[in-house]
């Protein structure tokens, strides 16, 4: 594809018009590129040396981030790294999205399994608390790994989907367990899955007559937009009402695109 700049050339912009400091990596991005996810997820950021430019890391900081990324990976999408602001030390969209220090001297005091998921969970990946309802773990991926996620302890398992295997052994224990009518889908960020395979999953679910409510949750609509498209939301639609769970933690995050996103989910 070519990518040099044209007329649909993004104009990277920060909040309040701003163009975006010079040395965002995609320079030459065309708008169709920009709009499409599987761009976004293809560019993402993954290591604090690609991010040592942009957030001025001193060499001893990129040592310790390095450290603080083989316990907890990285991953930021272009569109969300573009709501940046890279001259305050404290911007709150850096904050959720760059590793920080503070995450490796905070292991040790910290619990792995927070909310204790793991110890209620009587199939790997599905967690059964309360009577009516269970949480689906469908994949370990996301298309950001959020700094203050309380399921950080599966990103060491690899970025993977959980194989149709995995899933049919929740689907089995849901299907036993008639007292569940609402459930989870979650992860990971289910929403970053193949469009077919998220069908895969609401279909199973609707196959089971107790099921009534299917949430999702999901961060695509603040940190991927542009993942909620025609296909996923023809899919949402087939099998709704499916609930979407998700997280604005700034208003800096309420762009055009994720009201854009937000507004189809809630059409679809
Ligand atoms: S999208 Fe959700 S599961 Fe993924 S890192 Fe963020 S909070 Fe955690």
């Amino acid at each position: 594809m070519d990518t040099r700049p044209g007329e649909d050339a993004v104009p990277l912009r920060r909040a309040k018009g701003r163009p975006a400091p010079v040395g965002l990596p995609w320079p030459q991005v065309t708008q169709e590129q920009w709009n499409d996810y599987r761009w976004q997820l293809s560019h993402r950021i993954t290591s604090v040396e690609d991010l040592r430019g942009l957030c001025g890391f001193t060499p001893e900081e990129t040592r310790l981030l390095s450290r603080v990324t083989d316990l907890y990976r990285a991953g930021i999408t272009p569109y969300y790294l573009s709501l940046v602001r890279f001259d305050d030390p404290d911007d709150p969209i850096a904050r959720q999205a760059v590793p920080s220090a503070e995450e490796y001297f905070g292991v040790e005091g910290g619990e792995d399994d927070p909310l204790e998921e793991e110890k209620d969970m009587p199939v790997p990946g599905l967690t059964h608390r309360y009577p009516d309802r269970c949480l689906m773990v469908v994949t370990n991926f996301c298309s950001m790994y959020c700094r203050h996620c309380t399921r950080k302890r599966i990103w060491a398992l690899g970025e993977a989907a959980k194989t149709e295997f995995e899933l049919t052994k929740m689907f089995a224990y849901i299907r036993r367990h008639e007292e569940i009518r609402d459930v989870i889908v979650s992860g990971g960020d289910p929403m970053t899955l193949p469009t077919e395979r998220i069908e895969y999953i609401l279909k199973n679910l609707r196959k089971i007559p107790h099921v009534e409510i299917i949430r999702i949750g999901t961060r695509v609509p603040s940190v991927l937009p542009m993942r909620v498209d025609d296909e996923l939301c023809a899919v949402l639609e087939k099998y709704g009402p499916v609930w979407i769970n998700t997280q604005f933690n700034h208003p800096r995050e309420v762009t055009a695109e994720a009201r854009r996103a937000c507004d189809r989910l809630l059409r679809a």
